[in-house]
């Protein structure tokens, strides 16, 4: 589902950011990335998101190589894959429920369809009340459910999440990832970068270290103590 293949990333002037990593997650496994600051978590996830091209290696993201989407394949590509951000980045003058809504006008989907696809998103992050409200009134915990209401909206097969519970309190970083996790039991593949090591440990999944852009452990779920 997800395939690193000696995969390397060497920003512009920069120092390498990733060196030779070679992973895989398969299809509807959930995994953690975790490492150090600079250990290369957030570029590992652009990557995915072709955010960012590596320099080396293969990457295969839901069967498709991605060395072979151009830039016209990428809006395509993100289709398949809902993306969530620390910083949530939604459009704070528009609605709850427009922010969600975003990637299915992207996707063309009809608008009952919409609507009915929204509503269920929302629902699943239990914030079906506050759709005509704008983002701002709601809580920081709250505005990142909504970010992953829209990330899960389109039913993409794979989702990433960047430090999603950065800026929470602990108990509301458990709910976040007891989200995540729900997602994967409905079949989602889900890849999440966390340097919270303490939360990390409490969910019982894999563990992917990194430690200056080289892949040093990888720990099976049941051997997370
Ligand atoms: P993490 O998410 O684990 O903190 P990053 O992937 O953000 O790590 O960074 C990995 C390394 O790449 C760091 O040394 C960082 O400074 C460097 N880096 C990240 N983004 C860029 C960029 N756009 N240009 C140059 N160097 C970068
Ligand atoms: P729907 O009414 O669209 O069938 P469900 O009640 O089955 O929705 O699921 C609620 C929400 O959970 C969906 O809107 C979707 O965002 C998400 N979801 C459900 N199944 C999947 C899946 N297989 N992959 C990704 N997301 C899903």
């Amino acid at each position: 589902m997800i395939r690193f293949d000696q995969v390397s990333k060497r920003y512009e002037g920069g120092h390498e950011a990733l060196s030779q990593l070679s992973f895989e997650v398969a299809a509807g496994e959930m995994a953690f990335v975790t490492g150090h600051s600079g250990a290369g978590k957030s570029t590992l996830l652009k990557l995915i998101a072709l955010i960012e091209r590596p320099s080396h290696g293969q990457i295969v993201v839901d069967g498709q190589a991605l060395a072979k989407v151009g830039r016209g394949g990428i809006p395509k590509l993100r289709r398949r894959l809902g993306m969530v951000f620390q910083d949530h980045r939604l459009l704070m003058d528009r609605t709850v429920f427009a922010n969600v809504e975003l990637p299915l006008l992207i996707g063309g989907i009809a608008p009952a369809e919409r609507s009915r696809r929204v509503r269920a998103a929302l629902e699943k992050v239990g914030l079906l009340s506050y759709e005509r409200q704008l983002p701002d009134s709601l809580s920081t915990g709250e505005q990142q459910r909504v970010g992953i209401a829209r990330a899960i909206v389109a039913r993409p097969a794979v989702l990433i999440a960047d430090e999603p519970t950065g800026n929470l309190d602990p108990q509301l970083a458990v709910e976040i990832m007891g989200l995540f996790a729900e997602f994967q039991d409905i079949g989602t593949t889900v890849l999440v970068a966390s340097h919270d090591l303490p939360l990390i440990k409490r969910m019982h999944k894999r563990v992917v270290v990194l430690d200056h852009g080289r892949l040093v452990a990888d720990i099976p779920g049941e051997e997370v103590l």
